[in-house]
């Protein structure tokens, strides 16, 4: 799968990760940021919006612990967010409470892995009142699922004359904030780089973890329609991740985005980190035609790569309303009410 490949910067997580700390210890009052009204509508002239409800933390493959991840949104100046964890919301607690502190607001969230015709496709889930019953029996599920796949990633990988692959893996995975999650393909990655089998990150993921090579086990995630139910019965929003990352023509993400919609999700990634001015149209134009929301996110990961909290191309001007606009999202992030 080649879907996040401007996700990951290839530098490692910087020593940068733990020196981040948003009030200086000589200051008394701990520096809190000020939101900004968030617009009814993507105008051309506002530039980034106050908001980025796409990241990721150690509780996944980010390279910054939840804390310390909220206090580089405040610091820069990013006042609204989510969490979106790849099939965890383990970092949410810790989250919450720096979020707390720097009047910060915290959306809960995770991004799940599905299958769509045999294609994996992520879904971020945007939940106003948390996980309840189904998306917490979900994410055990998509742990195990996960734990499962990279069993057979590790056996794969050996193949390739990666020795231990298991342990190499969660050895990076431990390098890079958490040995206790379960392992994700960078975790792979990693390990093929530093066993000398790929030359860089992209290199290991062209030729052994990306789509329609070795590496790419998919068999274990749950189809779209499941996922988006989990989201739906325990009153979240499920937004598309990153549509024009997979590798569709604009026919059948238009039939990506009907199945979608008839699973009950509402809403797509109109803006993911940063992107083609006319791509960003012409799916505006296709989230218009089906009715959909939009959100926007950085799927930040790692200081010291090109992308950091809040920074993402500016949307489109476009009549398609902003997800926070959605009526279940609306009181949470203080914004308009926009119905379709
Ligand atoms: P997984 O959730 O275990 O399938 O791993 C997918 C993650 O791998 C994505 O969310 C990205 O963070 C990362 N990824 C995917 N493709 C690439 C790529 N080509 N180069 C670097 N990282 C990638
Ligand atoms: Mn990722
Ligand atoms: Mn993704
Ligand atoms: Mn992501």
């Amino acid at each position: 799968m080649s879907d996040d490949v401007s996700a990951i910067s290839p530098t490692s997580p910087s020593s940068e990760t733990h020196d981040i700390d948003v009030a200086p210890e000589s200051s008394q009052a701990p520096l809190r940021v000020q939101p900004r009204p968030l617009p009814k509508r993507f105008e051309s002239d506002i530039d980034v919006p106050d908001i980025d409800l796409h990241m990721h933390s150690t509780a996944s493959d980010g390279g910054m612990a939840p804390a310390d991840l909220v206090a580089l949104v405040a610091r820069r100046g990013v006042s609204r967010m989510s969490l979106t964890d790849h099939d965890s919301m383990e970092g949410i607690f810790e989250a919450q409470q720096a979020a707390a502190a720097l009047g910060v607001t915290l959306m809960p969230g995770c991004e799940l892995s599905v299958r769509w015709r045999n294609q994996t496709i992520h879904i971020v889930a945007l939940m106003p009142d948390g996980a309840g019953d189904a998306l917490s029996a979900g994410l055990v599920q998509q742990h195990e699922a996960r734990e499962r796949r990279s069993h057979e990633i590790a056996a794969r990988m050996e193949k390739i004359g990666l020795d231990n692959a298991m342990e190499r893996a969660r050895e990076q995975a431990t390098l890079n904030g958490s040995g206790d999650r379960p392992l994700s393909r960078p975790d792979f990655a990693r390990a093929l780089v530093e066993a000398g089998l790929a030359r860089n990150l992209q290199d290991a993921f062209k030729r052994h973890l990306g789509s329609g090579q070795k590496g790419d086990v998919k068999a274990h995630w749950p189809e779209m329609e499941e996922a988006v139910g989990w989201v739906r019965a325990d009153g979240g929003v499920a937004v598309m991740a990153h549509p024009m990352r997979y590798k569709l023509t604009r026919t059948k993400r238009g039939e990506l985005l009907r199945d979608f919609i008839a699973a009950g999700g509402e809403a797509a990634e109109l803006v993911s980190g940063f992107q083609n001015i006319d791509r960003a149209r012409d799916l505006a134009r296709q989230l218009d035609e089906l009715g959909m929301y939009a959100s926007v996110g950085s799927d930040f990961h790692f200081p010291g790569g090109p992308l950091a909290p809040g920074s993402m191309s500016p949307p489109p001007r476009t009549k398609v309303p902003p997800v926070w606009c959605h009526p279940r999202l609306a009181t949470f992030f203080d914004a308009p009410i926009a119905t379709i």
